[in-house]
């Protein structure tokens, strides 16, 4: 047999599943549909600027957390190295009636601090929000780490949304907005997002907020570099048709779509859960599993505008900003005219002088079927219909991040506007949707184990989306091969 092990998916969690098992001795190869390895974590260049695509910072890259842990173990940060954002105001909220701004800094202290200064009548709601959600970060950290099943009692936050979690502590709209804000990290709005996920993703932003040195495609240069050290084949362009079982309903290899035959003993898979149903042979999965993976809900797709600004966005060094026009928007951030939902936006990378211009990119969220077909219901990506309907929402969304951020007022020169059907392309996630399969309350998302011996899962359906969620997922699907124990010795002897 030419592979122990072969990784389905080569974005950031089969990349990082393929050098785990390849650092423990397993031969590995690593098979990836679209022509390059990590397709969402690369950037494209429009009129000298560089924008990165599925990668601008993230949260626990602090010494010790478990991104910064993984990184060392990997030895990722032998080619790359993180840049902190701006330490007293990472994340800018900002909405116009009220007229409100909020800074977030590192840390809880600092944050509770200017949440009090902020909202002085709100302390028991503060305190409460912080202490739930550093408990829950912390304790799923503690789980994480060392390869065990989360404790007991954080599954009961799986079945509390943060809307409903937020509207115990307090009627004050504007502190409640300001705690939702970051739905657009996950892409499920407050009302059905669980409190565990809400906590594990904006617990680790709270603590410290990194981008990577080079952006999204230094850290898949990296990948690359490590992965040929340790002896992964790579096999890009080539896409898997499907798994292979033997009569027992072993997993014996998957057959490509150019029809070659790759023997291996087990697979871990990380593409979207609707497509592996279509990997699989019918008969090996029970058909209620189907069904569970088919019913999985979606989360969010999103209109990305790529723009520059002819002044530099001093706003935009080191920070990111969350706007809206109203506290409300928050709430229901993919309901109402899309051009009226809240708005992020990021600055992009220069790349060919020191000089102007200055770019960024703004995402609001939408259904995934946003701009799908024409009015004859076929499939319009690429007509001229699309690029007419594109160019209208371009336009449409410059307006809205023109009036929301007066910085930017005639300022805007529209590059490039992304779609649902862009992410679809680039992803090949069957919705379009920004984050894959939804954390939602009351859905059983899947675990990294199936019923087909051999047959493992990773990804953003998982454990979470993000490159924190989906690392996180990559190593505990490792861990049913390698053995928990011994994983976890490994990642912690990493200081
Ligand atoms: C616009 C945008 C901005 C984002 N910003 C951030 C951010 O700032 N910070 C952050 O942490 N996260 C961010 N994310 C999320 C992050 O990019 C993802 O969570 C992460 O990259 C997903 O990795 P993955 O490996 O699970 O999935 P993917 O990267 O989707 O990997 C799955 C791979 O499987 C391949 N594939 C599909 N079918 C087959 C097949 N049949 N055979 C072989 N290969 C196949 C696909 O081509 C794909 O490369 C962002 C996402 C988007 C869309």
């Amino acid at each position: 047999m030419r592979y122990d092990y072969l990784v389905i998916g080569a974005g950031a969690s089969g990349m990082t599943s393929a050098l785990v098992l390849a650092k423990h001795g397993y031969r590995v190869a690593l098979v990836e549909k679209y022509p390059s390895i990590g397709p969402l974590l690369n950037s494209f260049i429009r009129g000298g600027l560089r924008f990165d695509t599925g990668f601008h910072y993230s949260g626990d890259f602090g010494k010790g957390q478990v991104l910064d842990r993984f990184f060392r173990y990997l030895g990722l940060f032998d080619s790359v190295s993180t840049v902190p954002y701006n330490a007293s105001g990472y994340d800018v909220f900002r909405c116009r009636k009220p007229e409100f701004e909020f800074r977030f800094p590192f840390g809880y202290a600092a944050l509770r601090e200017k949440l009090l200064a902020t909202f002085p009548g709100e302390r028991k709601a503060i305190d409460t929000y912080l202490q739930v959600v550093a408990k829950i970060k912390v304790d799923t950290d503690d789980s994480i780490l060392v390869f065990a099943p989360p404790r007991d009692y954080l599954q009961g936050y799986d079945s509390v949304s943060l809307k409903a979690f937020l509207d115990s502590l307090t009627g004050n709209s504007l502190l409640k907005a300001l705690l939702s804000s970051h739905c657009v990290l996950y892409g499920v709005a407050p009302e059905h997002v669980p409190l565990s996920l809400h906590a594990q993703v904006v617990g680790s932003y709270y603590l410290s907020a990194h981008g990577i040195a080079g952006g999204g495609e230094s850290l898949v240069a990296a990948f690359k570099r490590r992965l040929q050290e340790a002896g992964v084949e790579i096999l890009c362009g080539r896409g898997v048709r499907e798994i292979l079982a033997g009569p027992a309903g072993g997993l014996e290899g998957v057959r490509l779509e150019d029809g070659e035959v790759l023997e291996c003993r087990g697979c871990i898979s990380t593409v979207h859960p609707r497509t592996l149903l279509q990997l699989v042979p019918q008969g090996l999965f029970r058909s209620v599993y189907r069904k569970r993976l088919t019913g999985l809900k979606e989360s969010a797709s999103g209109l990305i505008l790529y723009a520059e600004s002819d002044t530099p966005l001093e706003l935009l060094n080191g920070a990111n900003l969350y706007l809206s026009e109203g506290p409300e928007a928050f709430f229901t951030p993919m309901e109402g005219p899309w051009w009226r939902r809240p708005l992020f936006v990021s600055a992009a990378r220069r790349v060919l002088s020191d000089n102007p211009p200055y770019g960024f990119f703004s995402i609001c969220l939408t259904a995934p079927e946003f701009c799908e077909e024409g009015s004859s219901g076929q499939s319009w990506h690429g007509s001229e219909n699309y690029r007419e309907a594109k160019e209208r929402a371009a336009r449409m969304l410059q307006d809205q991040i023109e009036k929301l951020c007066p910085e930017l007022r005639d300022r805007v020169i529209y590059r490039e506007l992304s779609t649902p059907q862009t992410l679809k392309r680039y992803t090949h996630s069957p919705s379009g949707s920004l984050y894959g399969v939804a954390h939602w309350v009351g859905q059983s998302n899947p675990s990294t184990i199936t019923r087909i011996p051999g047959l493992f899962l990773a990804g953003q359906a998982i454990a979470g989306p993000g490159l924190l969620g989906v690392m996180i997922s990559a190593f505990h699907a490792c861990a049913n091969v390698i053995g928990h124990e011994q994983l976890k010795k490994d990642v912690m002897r990493c200081n």
